[in-house]
C-alpha cells in the first residue's frame, strides 16, 4: 500500500464524497465515478430525502476532514421532539437534559455539494459524473461502467476499489454474482414505505411551526415527521404501510381518500401543506430496508456506508454511521502507519471490519427499535415519565447519566454497540422501577431525590448488564 496506489471510489453521495476528501487529504490519487449528474448543476432530489438529521458522530468525521464549521453554517439545531396529537395539541420532549446537546437538520444536497467542492480542491481527486458502474471484476480490481450520456461502455483498473454506492451497491452485487468467496447477505424490508411532502415558508419566508424541533405526529401504526429547512420550509415525511390498515399507500389512490386520511389523522398538518394532493400523487414512495452483509471486503475491494450497512432512518443515523465509517477507516490507516507494520489494503480492510461491524449491526437494530418508539411509544404515559426522569437526571448529573438516546447520538467516543448494550439495560431498569412504583416523579424534583433514583437505576442497570453477560447477549 502506498501513496501512488490508484484509488477508485464508486458513488459520490455522502459517504463517497467524504471518503474521497479524506483519502485525498492523506495523499492518495482518487478517481470517483458517480452514476448521477452533478447535483451542483442539476436538481436530482426527485422528492427523496431532502433533509437529514446530522449529529455528533457525523460531525466528528466532518471535523476530521476540516468540514465541521462549513457544515454547521447550513445546519438548523433541533433541540427535541414536538409531538402533535389528533386534536392539534402539542407537547415537547428534549433530546437531552444537558446544555448544548441537539441534533441538526441539514440539506442532503447542500452538504453533498460542500463535500464535492472541498474534494475537488485537491488536484489528486477527479470526479466523473454520469458514469454508472455495472459490475466489478473483484479479483482484478477492475470496474465496468456505462456513460449514461453517451451510452458508451468502458472499464477502469485500480489498485483498490471502494463501493460507496449506496443500498443497491453494484460492488456488493458483484460479490454475490462472482461467487469467489462465501458472502453472507440479508436485506429486510419493513412493511412501511415513505413519502416526502412540504410545508412551505409563510409569506415572509418564516417557518410556520417551531424550527427548533423535529415534529412528530405519532399515530401507532404510522406517523408523520417534519424537519426544518433553511428557506423557512419543512420537509414532511409520511411513514405508512404499503398494504395494511385502513389507510395505506396502496389504497390512497384518490384525492378524496388522501384528503380523508389527512383530515382524520393529521388535521393540523394538512392546513400547512397546500399542495398535498399534487405532492402525494407525484412524489415517489420509497422502501425502507436494512442491509447486513459480511465480509465487507474481498482482497482490495471494500464496501462502505449504505452499501455495507443500509439501515432504516428512525434513529437519524444512516448518514452519521456512513461518515463515522470514514473516521474509523482513517484510524485504522493511522494505526498501521504508526506501528510501521507491513500493511496491505487487504489487511487494513480486515482490521476495519473487525473494529466496525459490531457497531453498524447495533445501529441497524437500534433503528428498528426507534421505529416503534417514534410512531407509538412517544405518546405513551410510561414512556413520557421515563423521558422526564432522564431529562432531570441528565440536567442534574450531566457527567453521570446518559440516556440511550444520548449514548447513541451524543457520545461519539463510544461505539454503537456499547451505547446499545448500556442504553437498553438502563431503559429496562428505569421502566421496571417506574412500573414497580419504586421511583416517583413530580414537577420539581430535588437533586437529593434524583440522586436516589440515579443510584437505583445504576444498580439495576449493572445487574441487567451482568445477567446479559452471563446469558451471552
Ligand atoms: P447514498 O447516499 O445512497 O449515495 C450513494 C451514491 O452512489 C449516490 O450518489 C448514487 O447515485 C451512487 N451510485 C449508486 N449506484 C451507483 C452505480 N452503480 N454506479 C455509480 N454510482 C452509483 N441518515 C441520517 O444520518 N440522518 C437522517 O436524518 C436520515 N434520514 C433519512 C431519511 C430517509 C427517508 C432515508 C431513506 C434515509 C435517511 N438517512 C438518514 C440515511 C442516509 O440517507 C444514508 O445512510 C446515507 O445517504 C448513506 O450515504 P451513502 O453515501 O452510503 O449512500
Amino acid at each position: 500500500m502506498n501513496k501512488k496506489d490508484n484509488v477508485l471510489i464508486i458513488g459520490v453521495g455522502l459517504c463517497g464524497s467524504l471518503l474521497a476528501l479524506r483519502l485525498a487529504q492523506r495523499g492518495f490519487k482518487v478517481e470517483v465515478y458517480e452514476s448521477r449528474p452533478d447535483l451542483r448543476k442539476v436538481d436530482i432530489s426527485a422528492g427523496r430525502s431532502i433533509n437529514l438529521a446530522l449529529s455528533d458522530r457525523g460531525l466528528k468525521a466532518l471535523r476530521l476532514c476540516g468540514m465541521e464549521e462549513k457544515a454547521r453554517e447550513i445546519c438548523i439545531p433541533m433541540y427535541g421532539r414536538l409531538m402533535h396529537d389528533k386534536q392539534g395539541n402539542t407537547f415537547s420532549s428534549n433530546y437531552s437534559g444537558r446544555e448544548g446537546e441537539y441534533i441538526n437538520s441539514i440539506s442532503r444536497g447542500d452538504l453533498n455539494a460542500l463535500l464535492l467542492n472541498e474534494a475537488e480542491k485537491h488536484e489528486n481527486v477527479t470526479i466523473h459524473f454520469n458514469k454508472k458502474c455495472k459490475k466489478v471484476d473483484i479479483e482484478n480490481t477492475t470496474a465496468y461502467f456505462k456513460d449514461t450520456e453517451t451510452n458508451e461502455d468502458f472499464s477502469e483498473k485500480a489498485t483498490v476499489i471502494f463501493g460507496a454506492d449506496g443500498a443497491g451497491s453494484a460492488l456488493r452485487k458483484s460479490y454475490i454474482s462472482e461467487r469467489k468467496f462465501l458472502f453472507s447477505y440479508s436485506q429486510n424490508y419493513l412493511n412501511h414505505g415513505y413519502k416526502e411532502l412540504e410545508i412551505p415558508a409563510d409569506k415572509n419566508g418564516n417557518h410556520q411551526i417551531s424550527k427548533g424541533h423535529l415534529h412528530i405526529w405519532p399515530r401507532g401504526d404510522f406517523m408523520l415527521i417534519a424537519l426544518p429547512n433553511m428557506d423557512g420550509s419543512f420537509t414532511v415525511t409520511l411513514f405508512l404501510s404499503y398494504d395494511e390498515g385502513e389507510f395505506n399507500f396502496n389504497n390512497l389512490t384518490s384525492e378524496e381518500k388522501i384528503t380523508e386520511f389527512f383530515q382524520k389523522e393529521f388535521p393540523d398538518a394538512l392546513v400547512l401543506i397546500p399542495n398535498i394532493l399534487e405532492e402525494f400523487t407525484n412524489n415517489p414512495t420509497g422502501p425502507l430496508g436494512t442491509v447486513k452483509c459480511s465480509p465487507w471486503s474481498y482482497q482490495n475491494n471494500l464496501l462502505l456506508g449504505d452499501a455495507a450497512h443500509a439501515i432504516v432512518p428512525f434513529y437519524g443515523q444512516g448518514m452519521n454511521a456512513s461518515f463515522e465509517d470514514v473516521f474509523v477507516l482513517d484510524e485504522i490507516l493511522n494505526h498501521f502507519e504508526r506501528s510501521r507494520e507491513i500493511e496491505s489494503w487487504e489487511t487494513v480492510f480486515k482490521a476495519y471490519q473487525k473494529t466496525r461491524k459490531k457497531d453498524t449491526d447495533a445501529i441497524a437494530d437500534l433503528a428498528i427499535d426507534n421505529f416503534f418508539e417514534m410512531r407509538d411509544h412517544v405518546a405513551n404515559p410510561l414512556f413520557k415519565e421515563k423521558r422526564k426522569i432522564e431529562m432531570d437526571l441528565e440536567k442534574h448529573f450531566p457527567n453521570q447519566y446518559f440516556s440511550k438516546y444520548s449514548l447513541v447520538t451524543f457520545n461519539e467516543h463510544i461505539g454503537y454497540q456499547e451505547a446499545m448494550n448500556k442504553g437498553r439495560a438502563q431503559d429496562k431498569a428505569l421502566l421496571n422501577l417506574i412500573a414497580d412504583d419504586e421511583v416517583h416523579t413530580h414537577l420539581n424534583m430535588t437533586k437529593d431525590e434524583l440522586e436516589i433514583i440515579l443510584e437505583k437505576v445504576n444498580k439495576q442497570t449493572e445487574e441487567i448488564l451482568q445477567e446479559d453477560k452471563i446469558a451471552g447477549l
